[in-house]
C-alpha cells in the first residue's frame, strides 16, 4: 500500500477529472459491488464467523441484507437524487430561477468499528460512491478477517484512486486523521469520536459521527409483556449484545417486573436453549479485553439468570441482572455485551424526566399500549431514534434516517439520508440580464425602503 499522502493525492487528481460525478460511472461501480457481494456470501459468512462467531442467518440479516437494500435503493434513485432541483425564487429577484445542485464533497474518510464489520464499513462506501465521492476506508483492526475481505473486495472492484482501503490499528487511524479530507464519516465510540472531531476541526472538515451510548428500554404496566420479553431479549442478544442500538438497560414498571423477568427467561431458553454456551449460533465477545471488562461488570451484581462464561470461546451467557442502584458500575458505561441490567420504576413521567438528565442516547425503546405515555416519551426524551413496541428494527427501514444526537453522534445515513450525508447541496440563483431593479443600489431612497418593507409582508 502506498503512503496515505500518495493515495490522497491520486484521489484528488481523479476526483478533479469529474469521472466520479458521471452517473453511469456511479451506477457501474455500485453494480460491481452488488454482484461481488452476491457472489461471495460464503466468504462473508466465513469472515464474520471467524471474527464474531456470527451464524449465517445473523450475518445475512444484519450485515449483507442491509448493504444489499442500500445498493438496490441507490441504484434505483441515484439518477433522480443527483439531478438539480428547482425551487421557487422570489419577487425581489424577478425574473430568475433557483436551483439546488447536489455535488459530491470530494475525498472522504470512512472509519468503521468491529461489531458489524461488513455492514458498517460497506454501507457508507455505497453512499459515498452513489453521491460521487472518492474515499479512503479504514475498517477495524479488531475484526481482521472481515477487514481483510473488505480490503480484497475493494482491490478487485475499485482503483485506489477511487476507493482505497487502509488496514491497521490506532497508529494508522491517527496517520489518516493527520490528513485533510472533504468529509469524515466515522462510526465508533464516543471517545474516539471526539478525537476524530478534533482532527477534523483543524481543517473545518464536516463530520458524520455515528457513535454509541446507553440506550434505555422502558416497559410500562400496559405493555404486552410476553411479546415485549421476546423482542427485548432478541434485540439484546443479537450479536451477543455488541450492537450500538441494543437496549442497554431495562426500566420496567414495578407491577410487571416479576412477570417480565419470567417471560424473558423463557424467551432466552426458547431462543438459545438450556445451555447457550453450547449453542453454535451464539456469537462471541470480540476479544479477551472486552470479555474481561464484561465479566468484571457483573461480578458484584445480583444475577437472576446466566452469568456463566467460557474464556476459551469468549462467550458469555445471556445474563439478566436485578439492579437497584443507578450508581453501580454497569450503569456507568455502554455495556456492549449479552448482559441486561433491570431496574424498576413507579412513575412514568418522573422516570422520563430523570432520563433527560443523562447523555442523549443513540436509541430508546418503549413498550406500551398507553397513548399518553407514548406521547410523553416522544415529546420529552431526545435520542437518535428508536421503536415503540420493538427494539432495533427501526434501522431496517431505509426511509428512516439513522444517527445519533448529542453524545451519541451527529448526522444521519441510510437511504436518501446516506446520499445526503456525502453530498453538498449547492444553491444557485440564476438572474436574468434583461431587467435590473435600480432600487437595491445606493444611494438608497425612502421610497425604496417602503417598497422593500411592503415586499416583506
Ligand atoms: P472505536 O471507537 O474504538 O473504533 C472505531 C474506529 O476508530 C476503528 O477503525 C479504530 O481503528 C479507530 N480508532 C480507535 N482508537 C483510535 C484512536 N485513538 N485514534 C484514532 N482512531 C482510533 O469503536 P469500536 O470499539 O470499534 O466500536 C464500538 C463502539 O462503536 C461502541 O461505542 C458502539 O456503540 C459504537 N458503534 C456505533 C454505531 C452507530 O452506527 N452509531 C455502530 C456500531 C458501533
Amino acid at each position: 500500500m502506498p503512503p496515505i499522502s500518495e493515495i490522497l493525492k491520486k484521489q484528488r487528481q481523479f476526483f478533479a477529472t469529474n469521472h466520479t460525478k458521471d452517473i453511469s460511472f456511479r451506477i457501474a461501480s455500485l453494480r460491481k459491488l452488488e454482484h461481488w457481494i452476491q457472489g461471495h456470501y460464503e466468504d462473508i459468512f466465513a469472515a464474520l464467523k471467524q471474527d464474531l462467531n456470527k451464524p449465517p442467518f445473523e450475518a445475512y440479516a444484519t450485515e449483507i441484507a442491509i448493504v444489499l437494500t442500500e445498493l438496490k435503493l441507490m441504484l434505483k434513485k441515484v439518477r433522480r437524487w443527483s439531478n438539480p432541483k428547482c425551487v421557487a425564487s422570489n419577487l425581489i429577484n424577478f425574473p430568475s430561477s433557483a436551483k439546488i445542485y447536489p455535488e459530491p464533497y470530494g475525498v472522504a474518510l470512512i472509519m468503521s468499528p468491529w461489531n458489524y464489520p461488513f455492514q458498517l464499513c460497506v454501507a457508507p462506501i455505497v453512499a459515498a460512491v452513489a453521491a460521487g465521492n472518492c474515499a479512503v476506508v479504514k475498517p477495524s483492526e479488531y475484526s481482521p478477517a472481515t477487514s481483510a475481505l473488505i480490503g480484497k473486495m475493494c482491490k478487485e472492484l475499485f482503483d485506489d484512486e477511487h476507493i482505497a482501503v487502509v488496514e491497521g490499528g490506532v497508529s494508522e487511524s491517527q496517520a489518516l486523521l493527520n490528513e485533510y479530507y472533504d468529509l469524515i464519516f466515522f462510526t465508533g465510540s464516543t471517545t474516539v469520536g471526539k478525537i476524530v472531531m478534533q482532527a477534523a476541526a483543524k481543517h473545518l472538515t464536516p463530520v458524520v459521527l455515528e457513535l454509541g451510548g446507553k440506550s434505555p428500554c422502558i416497559v410500562d404496566e400496559t405493555a404486552s409483556i410476553k411479546l415485549a420479553a421476546k423482542r427485548i431479549v432478541w434485540g439484546k442478544l443479537v450479536n451477543a449484545g455488541q450492537t450500538c442500538v441494543a437496549p442497554d438497560f431495562l426500566l420496567v414498571h414495578e407491577s410487571v417486573k416479576k412477570m417480565l423477568i419470567e417471560e424473558m427467561k423463557i424467551a432466552i431458553q426458547d431462543m438459545y436453549g438450556e445451555k447457550p454456551l453450547d449453542n453454535q449460533d451464539f456469537p462471541k465477545i470480540i476479544n479477551i479485553q472486552h470479555f474481561n471488562r464484561l465479566m468484571k461488570l457483573i461480578r458484584d451484581e445480583k444475577i437472576v439468570m446466566g452469568g456463566d462464561s467460557n474464556p476459551i470461546t469468549l462467550q458469555i451467557e445471556p445474563t439478566l441482572l436485578d439492579v437497584v442502584s443507578w450508581d453501580t458500575p454497569i450503569m456507568q458505561e455502554e455495556i456492549f455485551g449479552p448482559i441486561l441490567p433491570i431496574l424498576s420504576f413507579s412513575n412514568f413521567e418522573d422516570l422520563i424526566k430523570m432520563l433527560t438528565s443523562l447523555p442523549k442516547p443513540l436509541a430508546a425503546y418503549l413498550f406500551t399500549s398507553d397513548k399518553n405515555n407514548e406521547r410523553f416519551f416522544l415529546r420529552n426524551l431526545s435520542f437518535g431514534g428508536g421503536c415503540i413496541n420493538d427494539t432495533i428494527m427501526h434501522l431496517s427501514v431505509s426511509k428512516l434516517p439513522f444517527g445519533g444526537v448529542g453524545e451519541s453522534g451527529m448526522g444521519t445515513y441510510h437511504g436518501k439520508a446516506g446520499f445526503d450525508a456525502f453530498s453538498h447541496y449547492k444553491s444557485i440563483l440564476k438572474k436574468s440580464t434583461l431587467i435590473d431593479v435600480p432600487m437595491r443600489y445606493p444611494p438608497y431612497s425612502h421610497k425604496g425602503l417602503k417598497w422593500l418593507m411592503k415586499m416583506q409582508k
